[in-house]
Formats: structure tokens, sequence, C-alpha cells
């Protein structure tokens, strides 16, 4: 069979343990037996970042901005414990996703695989749920302080001008806790930019939620931000036929759950990071989960929501073929495959990710599935747990 043909190299960012595993096998099997696949590869695996002095994920990510478009494998962000466990470690890397984020400026944004026999909690949703999640600041980079007698906390701006704005933010008769945080307008408008452009590009429409009724100058800065921006978008969206609405969370929430799906939910930091793990759970699966980096200037990082899936790689170590579900590191790979495709124009490079996420769901659908998900099928179809490996040959049959 002729191969098909890549113009612009994908970044490839490589990863750790068990999805390192399936990342390769992904590859091997699905991937390049089709494609002449071109990509500038990155080892971001802890040895690797650890030997570097993690400048390859620095690296990796201004790739990213070079070429458009990366996918990348889960990785291990290393705490006390990795300390122990990888001794070879001369530091406490960053982690790499925040790298990442810090030099693209993005987005994430992230979104549910539905198959149609594993049948979401929230018996209305027909479609996908995408979360976009502000990914700087609030109570995610907040000042804290505990005090252990009567007095007053001021909140005190000092300009660079040497202007200064102080405000009083309340007077305790005894002990207390605080919190200051703070937002950029930078950041909340490459948030509501991003934004925009993602439900362009997936023709949905964006909702946005806040609770600017109690917060009216921080979380109403938020709207402000949203709907000053939007008059840059207000005529494609008109042409595209999807809308911009600004809700309350408590209203968003509410409307959610009655919704068939089929949108894109804006949240702030907190409110994506909750929202996100009950939009995915109610789904199914974090193992059924896409995400996607969006940056304001349309550069795109592609990945699964979910880790190194460590249990199962010391199985994996110990000769045990694991049934770990390689679906969301499947279709990483073909959202940036398609991407690329898009990008250079290559229609026959979009029609093969698309070809292979439809492999993906047959499969699923005719029951052969990881055993994570073997509980989760309520619709009669006869189910067949099978391991990574045979699942993975099951895809290929298919595709
Ligand atoms: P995890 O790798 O997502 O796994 C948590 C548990 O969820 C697993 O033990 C497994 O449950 C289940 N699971 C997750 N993905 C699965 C899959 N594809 N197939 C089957 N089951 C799956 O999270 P973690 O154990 O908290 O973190 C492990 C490492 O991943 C950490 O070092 C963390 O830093 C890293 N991490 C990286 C990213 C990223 O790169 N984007 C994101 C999150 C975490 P059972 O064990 O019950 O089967
Ligand atoms: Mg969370």
């Amino acid at each position: 069979m002729k191969k098909i043909i890549m113009a612009v190299p994908l970044v490839e960012m490589d990863g750790d343990e068990m999805t390192r595993v399936l990342w390769k096998l992904i590859k091997d099997k699905l991937i390049l037996p089709y494609v002449d696949l071109k990509t500038e590869y990155y080892d971001l695996g802890l040895q690797n970042r650890n030997s570097t002095q993690d400048r390859v994920t620095t690296q990796a990510a201004n790739a990213t901005k070079k070429y458009g478009v990366a996918v990348k494998c889960a990785t291990i962000t290393p705490n006390k414990q990795r300390m122990e466990e990888y001794p070879e470690l001369t530091e406490m890397w960053k982690s790499p996703n925040a790298t990442i984020r810090g030099i693209l400026d993005g987005t994430v944004f992230r979104a549910p695989i539905i198959t149609g026999n594993i049948k979401p909690t929230v018996r209305t949703w027909e479609k996908p749920i995408t979360i976009a999640r502000h990914a700087y600041g609030d109570v995610y980079k907040a000042a804290e302080l505990i005090t252990g007698e009567p007095g007053e906390c001021t909140l005190t701006f000092r300009g660079e001008s040497g202007a200064k704005q102080s405000i009083s933010v309340a007077k305790v008769g005894g002990s207390a806790v605080w919190l200051g945080q703070h937002n950029t307008d930078e950041s909340i408008r490459s948030f509501a930019r991003a934004c925009f452009q993602y439900a362009l590009d997936t023709t949905q429409d964006l909702w946005f939620s806040t609770k600017d009724t109690i917060s009216k100058v921080y979380d109403g800065h938020f709207k402000d931000v949203f709907e000053t921006e939007f008059e840059a978008y207000r005529i494609r969206f008109e042409a595209a036929g999807i809308e911009f609405f600004y809700t309350l969370i408590d209203d968003a929430v509410a409307r959610v759950v009655r919704s068939k799906g089929g949108f894109i939910w804006a949240c702030k930091n907190y409110d994506g990071d909750v929202m996100s793990d009950m939009v995915s759970s109610a789904f199914g699966s974090l193992a059924m989960m896409t995400s996607v980096l969006v940056s304001p200037d349309g550069h795109y990082e592609f990945e699964a929501a979910h880790g190194t899936v460590t249990r199962h790689y010391y199985k994996f170590l110990r000769g045990e073929r694991t049934s770990t579900n390689p679906v969301a590191t499947i279709f990483a790979w073909t959202g940036a495959l398609k991407k690329r495709g898009e990008l250079d124009k290559l229609d026959d490079l979009q029609d093969f990710a698309c070809r292979l996420e439809a492999a993906s769901l047959n499969t699923l659908r005719d029951g052969v599935m990881t055993s994570d998900l073997a509980s989760l099928v309520d619709d009669g179809t006869a189910v067949r747990a099978v391991d990574s490996w045979e699942f993975i040959g099951e895809i290929a049959k298919r595709l």
C-alpha cells in the first residue's frame, strides 16, 4: 500500500510509564503502516527531562509554536514520592503541562469520547459537553494567610507609577483565614479568544459562566472582557450559525444537566477544574476524555486527559499484559493528524484520522473493550474485555 504523505512535521512529545508503552504500540500498529509519519520527536520522559535539565520541554513547546500542532503523551510530574522512586533526579521538575501552557499561553478544552453503548449518567446528554478551562490564576496563584487575633485585613495595590489603591477586606473579632487572588487582563483576553476560536473551529455554541452577581468587580471583569472581545468574532459566529451567551454559574449548572450536550462551556480556573471531573465521570471514564490546549495564536497541543497509569505500569513491568485503555491517546493522535491535514490541506490525512477514530469506536460498539469500560455498557451488547494489545489489534483489523 502507498503510504499517506505528510507535508509539515507534527511535534511528537513522548512521555512516561504505561502511556509510553501504549504510545509505541499505537504508532507501530495503527499509524506507521498507513502514514509516512513525519514528526519532530521530543522525549519528555522523566529521565530525559532530568538529563536535559528540562530544556527538552521548553524546546518541545517552542517547536509547537513553530509548526503549530503537537501530540503529547502523558508525563510524570515529580513529587516527593517520585524523588524517592527516581533517586537520579537532580530537581523536582515542574509539571511539563504547566511549562508548555506557560509558553503557549493557552486554554485547555476537554471533551468526552462518546460511543453510544456507554450511556452517560445524565440520560439527556446525547452529544459531548466540552469544558474550556482557563488555566491561569485565581485560587491557583493565591496568597493565603491565617491570623490569630482580632484585627483588620486590607488589600493594597502599589502601581509602578507610585499610585496606591487600598481597601479593607474585613475587621474580625478573633482568629481568621484570608485569601488574596488575582488574574490579568492579558490572560483573560487570551482565554476569551481561545474559546471563540475553538467554538468557530468546532461549530459549537459557547457558554460562559461566572458568579458576577456576587463578585461584581472580579467576575464582572471576566464577563466584560468576554463581551468586549466577542465583538471581533460576532460576524463569524453569525455566519457559522452558532451563539455565544453568558449566564450565572448556578444557572449554567442547571441548564447543563437539562441539556442534550453539544456545546462548549467556558469556566474560570476553579470551576473548570471541578466541572471537567464532573462531566468526565458523568460521561463514563477519564480514559475516554480528550484534551487539547489551544493558544490564542492558533497553536494546538493534543493529549489524553488521564495520567501515566502508574499502577498498570508496575503490573506491566512484572510481565503482565494490562487492560489499559488507549482510546484517549489514540484520539490525541487523530486530533493532531486531522489538524495537520486541515492546515496543510491533506484530505487523505484527515480521512485517515477519521477512519482510525471510527475503527476505535466501532471496536467498542462491537463490545470489544478494555476492562475499565466493560462494566459501563448497559445496552445489552455482549462484552469481551481484552488487554491493550488485543484491543489495538481489533482496532487494526477494523481499520
Ligand atoms: P492516572 O494515571 O490518570 O490513573 C489513575 C487511575 O485511573 C488508574 O490507576 C486507573 O485506575 C485509572 N485510569 C486512568 N487512565 C486509564 C486508562 N487509560 N485505562 C485504564 N484505567 C485508567 O492518574 P495518577 O495515577 O494520579 O497519576 C499517575 C501519574 O500521571 C502521575 O505521576 C501524574 O503526575 C501523571 N499525570 C500526568 C498527566 C498528564 O501528563 N497530562 C495528567 C495527570 C497525571 P485503576 O488503577 O483502578 O485501573
Ligand atoms: Mg481536578
